[in-house]
């Protein structure tokens, strides 16, 4: 199943470029507004699979700037660090033995499309596969893990490298990542099993039309499984919390000369089986 926020209501994609209001054609047994449907993530799947076919059908461009996040208000938002070999090396540090957390705080959620402002610093790219948890999740093991994940998208974890990196060690990786607007996600979220391997996804993104990065996600240190187990050993996930899982080589900071996001720039994100994003910037 794929689902959509368009225009802050939730809707099942049902063939290319059209979708199904979730709250009308349900009949208000579930309420337009996407986060909700986490909460009772299971019982949503299994109306959505049944036949929509009476249902009206709204034509939709899925590139089009009337969608919003698929998880728009989390309560939780975790992202992972240094979690693909080449991109812990071009950061000059070493492999870490248990996964690097930090928050993008949910207020930096943001949809697949749009103009997003520029901060004073160095903003820089980090194209994501972006997992959205499906029900509580307290102490589950990597076996277990796949069953409390709803679903799967693309983000970009945008991140202003100074604050980032200013002062001495831990630094402010949540901060230079928590600008307004700096966590887009979608445009789609696809259940894990529309994915032939939901372990082994193509990521990539481009900047004014020069592909930056590109990867798989099989090649991750620590893969979605060992993210949920290791989260939820502290912490416990909630329904339609969002968990960015790391971004491969090529980010801009790290290349000689660097490579920054300016005005004007344009930014197309995209994920093997989700679709693409699509962001230009101006300066604040
Ligand atoms: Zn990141």
């Amino acid at each position: 199943m794929r689902i959509v926020n368009r225009s802050g209501r939730l809707s099942v994609v049902v063939d290319a470029g059209r979708v199904v209001d979730v709250a009308a054609a349900s009949e208000g047994r579930f309420g337009p507004e996407p986060q909700a449907a986490y909460e009772r993530w299971a019982e949503f799947v299994d109306w959505a699979a049944g036949d929509l076919s009476s249902a009206d059908h709204v034509d939709l461009d899925l590139d089009l700037d009337t969608l919003d996040a698929p998880a728009p208000r989390p309560s939780q938002v975790f992202a992972v660090g240094l979690n693909y070999r080449e991109h812990a090396e071009e950061a000059g540090l070493d492999l870490p033995e248990i996964p690097v957390v930090f928050t993008k705080f949910p207020s930096s959620i943001n949809g697949p499309a749009g103009v997003i402002d520029l901060p004073k610093g160095s903003v820089d790219f980090e194209v994501e596969l972006v997992a959205v948890v499906g029900c509580e999740a307290a102490g589950v093991t990597a076996e277990d893990a796949w069953a409390h994940i709803a679903g799967l998208t693309v983000g970009q974890d945008l991140s202003e490298r100074e604050l980032q990196l200013a002062g001495p060690a831990p630094q402010q990786f949540s901060m230079g990542k928590s600008y307004r607007g700096f966590g887009p996600i979608g445009p789609v979220l696809v259940t894990p099993d529309e994915f032939a391997d939901p372990d082994d996804i193509e990521i990539s993104c481009a900047l004014n039309g020069v592909e930056v990065q590109r990867t798989r996600t099989r090649d991750m240190i620590f893969s979605i499984p060992r993210i949920v187990e290791f989260l939820s050993s502290v912490a416990t996930l909630r329904p339609g919390d969002v968990i960015f899982t790391g971004t491969p080589s090529g980010t801009g900071w790290s290349r000689d000369p660097k490579l920054l996001i300016g005005p004007d720039d344009e930014l197309v994100t995209s994920a093997e089986g989700i679709g693409r994003m699509r962001h230009t910037f101006r300066q604040a």
